[in-house]
């Protein structure tokens, strides 16, 4: 929170620098409106601290040419020019040069009510500075995560990243409360990641298996999308599946272990669980794997997933979840 409201205060809290970081692109206050709520992390109204901003030089109004770039699209523009009697050809830089060269009074009333900021040389340091010290951070505790999974520490590997995302100025997903985080899914999925070898990918060594294992614990962990952080370009690979497919049935498997000790935890509690099998609906799903879905099974006789019969050409993407019988 900022309660100093003198000086450049500012420049130490991180909503202040990540809402300065987002404007290294040209930004309308507007855009901060609507979404994450700014006000609360600022601990001020926005357009407050855009003002700061724009007092210690930070922040500066768009030139009058760039403006008129995101005012009027071509076809605007060459009608502006046509009525004035000017050349209508060349770029839309031209023709925005042409109009400021022919009226640059006219140019600059028609974009005077458009307030759309952009850091200055000196915001730009500031936020690059920010942004680079947030990458690092990132980064670093990546490379702390990864020593805890190489050392079977799967409950501090969840604790370090749960108190990352604390300190994060939005942190990622909806009403997770980050300081009181449950370790304990995420503990199991490790667990499982790390120990179970999916029978699909037996042409694999453990070796190689590990390096999947350690990607996709950081893809779990840290909530990356499928595309970021891949298997080694020089990855040896026997099976069928391309890299990125063996990363989802790595994972697939130690989900559908993860999901089969809970049940087993549920069963023993309230008794009567059974195992239902979803399946992807489109053209790409094989027949072996839609015959999985057609009824529950009981838990100790649901076929292992990813499934060994399957025919998928990127591998079966078939998952569980566990429910009681009705
Ligand atoms: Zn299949």
């Amino acid at each position: 929170m900022l309660r100093s409201k003198s000086g450049t205060e500012w420049k130490k809290s991180p909503a202040h620098l990540l809402l300065l970081s987002k404007h290294l692109s040209p930004r309308v206050t507007s855009d901060f409106a609507r979404g994450d709520n700014w006000q609360e992390v600022l601990g001020e109204p926005v357009a407050k601290a855009i003002n700061r901003f724009k007092d210690d030089n930070v922040i500066d109004i768009l030139a009058t040419d760039e403006l008129l770039d995101i005012k009027y699209k071509v076809t605007e523009l060459k009608q502006i020019l046509k009525s004035k009697q000017i050349q209508v050809s060349g770029t839309k830089r031209a023709l925005i040069q042409r109009l400021l060269n022919a009226d640059p009074e006219g140019a600059q009333k028609a974009v005077a009510d458009m307030t759309v900021y952009i850091c200055t040389m000196e915001g730009k340091s500031i936020a690059d500075q920010y942004l680079a010290h947030e990458k690092e951070k990132r980064t670093l505790t990546e490379q702390h995560v990864l020593e805890s999974l190489k050392n079977a520490k799967y409950k501090e590997a969840a604790i370090i990243v749960a108190q990352f995302e604390a300190e994060q100025v939005f942190p990622r997903g909806m009403g997770i409360d980050w300081e009181k985080y449950n370790t304990k899914h995420d503990e199991i999925f490790l667990n499982k990641l790390f120990t179970c070898k999916p029978k699909v990918l037996s042409a694999l060594s453990n070796e190689q298996l590990y390096t999947g294992r350690l990607i996709g614990a950081l893809r779990r962990l840290f909530s990356y999308s499928d595309n970021y952080l891949s298997l080694p370009d020089d990855f040896d690979n026997p099976t069928v599946y391309d890299k990125s497919s063996i990363l989802h049935l790595l994972m697939s498997n130690a989900y559908f272990h993860t999901v089969i000790a809970e049940a087993v935890e549920l069963h023993r509690t309230l008794g009567n669980i059974v195992i239902e099998v979803l399946t992807v609906n489109d053209d790409l799903v094989c027949d072996e794997c839609k015959t999985l879905t057609k009824h529950p099974f009981e838990i100790n006789q649901v076929p292992e997933l990813p499934y060994q019969k399957c025919t998928c050409k990127f591998g079966c993407r078939c998952s569980i979840s566990a429910r009681p019988q009705y």
